[in-house]
This record gives structure tokens, C-alpha cells and sequence, in this order.
């Protein structure tokens, strides 16, 4: 990121003029990440956090680009009228309107896209383009070879009985204790409660489901809540 004086980065974000951008320091009306500024000389990232009367001066000309571990019990919009935790309560310091690229269930966790950039987020929702994503559910008793291959030859869905099949499935694991299976499967398409509604298909117990991984993007060290930024090759998957 570029250092630049603050009342140009303010000008360039098109939030107010240069000169007024000036009054507003010396009237201690601006903060840079949360501290007062006063002196016109100041310099900060082109990316910080800026606010006039505690507002945000946010710019749309750059792109952010995340990789957000959403957790359960997390609303994947940026406002809910039910007042539950979302996606805006992990990106308040991002100076930018970002939002969620697609949803993930309420009470599914898991990686989802979020960024500012409108044309990645109609790209990557758009059925034609058909980004590969994977889910690990938790699912109680023992799974059966059957049920698995059965998600990956199809199964019907929905009113309509719309046909659709994983790509990959498989059983990573049973674990004899507790009597619970671990299935992954990956799918392209994308309709409201897809996994939950093919594992229900073909009679498995979900418990929990997570998305693992978009495309070749993967959780890695990511934690419930955190976000990393894309690299520049991770983004040109969605281009
Ligand atoms: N499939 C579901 O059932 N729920 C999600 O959140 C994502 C995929």
C-alpha cells in the first residue's frame, strides 16, 4: 500500500475536496485508524481506516478481495432485521462496502467470498460459471458406501425434482465412539440448502456442514471469524 498525506487519501476516495479535507483536520474532525489527526503533514496508508465525525470516508476505486471463515450462528448479509451477528461485524475496518459473495446458511460455517468488486461477485454467482466448492459434513451413524455413491450418480431435489449430482463424495471418516461419519462432497451449482438437501436425499443425518474450500482455495490456517486477502493468482480464478 501507498503512504500518502491524509487529506489527499480523503480527496481521492471522493469523499470531499482537498482543501476541505484541510478545514476538517484542523478542526479535529478526522481520525486515521481511530486517532485524531491535526497536523496537515500527517501521512497514512491509502488503505487505512479514516473517519470524519467518526463516519468512514470509503472508496469504491479499490478492490478488496477476502477469504472470510464464516462461523455458525453468523448471518451471511451485511445487516440482519433480526439484529444477529453478520458478516459486517467481522469487516468494520475494511474502508470499503464490501458484502458476502453468495450465502452459507445460518447455521452452516465454512469459507465464503467477500469483496467490493461487483463484477468477481456476478461472476462467481452466476450459475454458468460453475465454481467448484467443497463441504465436510458431520453426520450421525455410520454412512454407507451406497448412500455416498449415490450423491455423486444423483439424486432429485426440490418441488421441482431437479436432478443434481456431487462432483466428488466420499467418506473421510467414521468414528466408532461417538457413532458419527465424515463425508465430503463438492458441488457446482448452488441452490438454497443444496448439501443439506442431497445428504437428506439419500437418508444421511446431518449434524454440521462446512465449506472447506472454493475452486483450489482452502480453509488452510484460517479461524472461525477470520478473513485473509486473496493473492493476485487466487483472484484470477473468478476472472
Ligand atoms: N448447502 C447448504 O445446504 N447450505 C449452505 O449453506 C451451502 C450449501
Amino acid at each position: 500500500n501507498n503512504i500518502e498525506r491524509v487529506q489527499k487519501i480523503i480527496a481521492n476516495r471522493g469523499a470531499v475536496s482537498r482543501r476541505r479535507a484541510e478545514k476538517l483536520i484542523e478542526e479535529g474532525r478526522v481520525k486515521v485508524n481511530g486517532e485524531t489527526v491535526k497536523d496537515l503533514g500527517t501521512k497514512a496508508s491509502t488503505d487505512a481506516l479514516i473517519t470524519i465525525d467518526n463516519q468512514p470516508i470509503i472508496s469504491d476505486d479499490k478492490k478488496y478481495y477476502f477469504l472470510f471463515y464464516k462461523p455458525r450462528n453468523v448471518v451471511s448479509t451485511m445487516y440482519d432485521p433480526k439484529h444477529r451477528k453478520t458478516i459486517a461485524d467481522y469487516f468494520k475496518n475494511v474502508p470499503a462496502r464490501v458484502y458476502p459473495v453468495g450465502r452459507l446458511d445460518y447455521d452452516v460455517s465454512g469459507l465464503i467470498l467477500v469483496t467490493n468488486d461487483g463484477e468477481l461477485a456476478n461472476f462467481v454467482m452466476h450459475p454458468r460459471y460453475e465454481f467448484i466448492k467443497t463441504y465436510q459434513a458431520l453426520a450421525n451413524g455410520r454412512v454407507s458406501k451406497g448412500q455416498v455413491k449415490q450423491l455423486t450418480q444423483g439424486v432429485t431435489i426440490d418441488e421441482d425434482n431437479y436432478f443434481t449430482k456431487a462432483i466428488t463424495a466420499n467418506l473421510a471418516n467414521y468414528n466408532q465412539e461417538k457413532d458419527e461419519s465424515i463425508v465430503e462432497m463438492s458441488i457446482a451449482e448452488g441452490r438454497k440448502h443444496h448439501v443439506k438437501k442431497m445428504l437428506e436425499a439419500v437418508g444421511i443425518d446431518l449434524k454440521k456442514l462446512m465449506r472447506t474450500k472454493i475452486e483450489d482455495i482452502e480453509i488452510g490456517d484460517l479461524r472461525p471469524g477470520e478473513y485473509r486477502s486473496l493473492t493476485p493468482h487466487e483472484i484470477k480464478t473468478f476472472y
